[in-house]
């Protein structure tokens, strides 16, 4: 098929897909978040100062504790749009701090829960079910970051435990998504040997403990510093005897990563199972980090610094794995329409079904694609964050940032900028 060829079938798939999204009308909060999420976006220091308060939210003790911190991070933008004038003057009185503490803090919960399913995988079963009812899958990821002790590695690993007895019992295709630096407080990366060796008996009993209830164990990839020690731990764990016949498993590319091929070529030499091994294709999560971090060292920046460098190896990456089939499963992980419809354009091209290939979305931010996709007869998989706000925090910034960053497919997709040009090759 020529380039040209490639590109039309591309932008027919785009096409149709964007026409199965759902209308705006139908997700009126959601309409509303966008209208926050635009404000934010177009003014740098208003975004940097609501990224700062939804920070601080956890560690408040009251409503009026809550709006004294808004007040103040607000005080610090120049400039005030209308609707943040109106808060400041609020601010002034005890009453108006209550009720803007109120509203904040409603607005704070209001935000985390479009991204965070429920506080325990027992609360949000009733969400999951409306998911499953309509054929889509899910990943459920368990809120915590960093781990500080082995008391707090112990009490994440029981609640993997928990979730996969949960999910083993009510879900026909139960997956857990784990992050091994919940699992150990040691992986740094000046001693990786150590951080492995702590995590490996953690990571060992979850692997047994999905096989036993045939659910499936994928490991989140985090910053770079911990990518090595992360894919070693994974697949010598996988060699071992008793894992070669289950659970399913996976790992992570990030295609921002210039040697992300690299990475893909070790991953492929890897151990042969029964159960092939998943690989959740994504761009990454960590670029200002990664950037921010190698310049302070003075080392070179290990990911691309043009988005579409990214978009780039993210589609020749695709179709690698497209091609490894069977060793391997692809789960394709975007929110980007010329991304996706890449996926399912290639995956054509090679003769396979459009079921032969999973796509992934994150729960908040990939719903009308998720919709969208299972509409057209895809398998879509949704990755649903579960804890408390306080463990949640770092995670809905992170996609706060992601959402308001102006390279954003979401953002420009939103912004109304034209479909053609959003599907064009990058
Ligand atoms: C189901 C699922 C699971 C995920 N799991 C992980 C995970 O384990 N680890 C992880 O790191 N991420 C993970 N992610 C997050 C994923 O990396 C981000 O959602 C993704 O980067 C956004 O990409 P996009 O294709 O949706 O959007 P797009 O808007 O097309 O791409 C945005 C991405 O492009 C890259 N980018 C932005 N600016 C630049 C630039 N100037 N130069 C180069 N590259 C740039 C960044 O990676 C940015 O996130 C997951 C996502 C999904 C959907």
């Amino acid at each position: 098929m020529s380039h040209a060829d490639l590109d039309a079938e591309i932008l027919a798939i785009g096409r149709d897909l964007a026409s199965a999204f759902p209308k705006a009308s139908r997700r009126p909060l959601k309409a509303l978040d966008d209208k926050a999420m635009d404000l934010a976006s177009a003014d740098a220091d208003l975004k940097a100062a609501l990224f700062r308060f939804v920070d601080v939210v956890p560690a408040c003790r009251n409503l009026d504790d809550l709006a004294r911190h808004l007040t103040g991070f607000l005080s610090e933008v120049e400039d005030h749009p209308p609707p943040i004038k109106a808060a400041m003057k609020m601010g002034n009185s005890k009453a108006g701090r209550t009720a803007l503490g109120a509203a904040s803090a409603a607005g704070v919960k209001h935000m985390a829960h479009r991204f965070i399913v429920g506080e325990t995988p027992k609360d949000a079963l009733p969400a999951f079910r409306q998911l499953w009812k309509r054929g889509i899958l899910t990943s459920v990821d368990l809120l915590g970051e960093a781990t500080i002790t082995s008391a707090e590695a112990e009490r994440y690993a029981q609640r993997c435990h928990d979730a996969l007895d949960q999910l083993g019992a009510a879900d026909k295709d139960p997956n857990l998504s784990v992050k091994i630096t919940a699992l150990t407080p040691l992986l740094k990366p000046d001693a990786p040997e150590r951080g492995k060796q702590d995590a490996a008996p953690r990571v060992r009993a979850l692997l047994q403990h999905a096989k036993e209830v045939g659910a499936h164990l994928h490991i989140d990839m985090e910053s770079l510093d911990t990518r090595e020690a992360v894919t070693d731990l994974v697949l010598e764990l996988l060699a071992e005897p008793e894992f070669q016949d289950g659970p399913s498993a996976g790992v992570v590319l990030q295609a921002y990563l210039r040697d992300a091929g690299d990475l893909l070529d070790t991953i492929l030499a890897g151990p042969r199972r029964e159960h092939p091994l998943v690989i959740r294709l994504v761009k990454g999560a960590y670029w200002d980090h990664e950037v921010v971090d190698a310049r302070q060292h003075g080392w070179s920046v290990p990911v691309f610094e043009e988005k579409a460098e990214s978009d780039r190896l993210f589609e020749s990456l695709t179709v690698r794995l497209l091609e490894a089939r069977p060793l391997v499963k692809p789960a394709i992980a975007s929110h980007n329409l010329r991304s996706v419809s890449h996926a399912i354009a290639q995956n054509r091209r090679l003769g396979a079904a459009d079921d032969e290939v999973e796509f992934q979305v994150l729960r908040g931010l990939g719903d009308d694609l998720q919709d969208a996709l299972a509409a057209r007869g895809f398998k879509v998989r949704t990755y649903c964050p579960v804890g408390d706000l306080v463990a949640g925090m770092a995670y809905l910034v992170r996609r706060l940032l992601e959402n308001t960053s102006n390279e954003s497919f979401l953002l420009e997709m939103q912004n109304g900028a034209d479909l053609e040009r959003l599907l064009a090759a990058p």
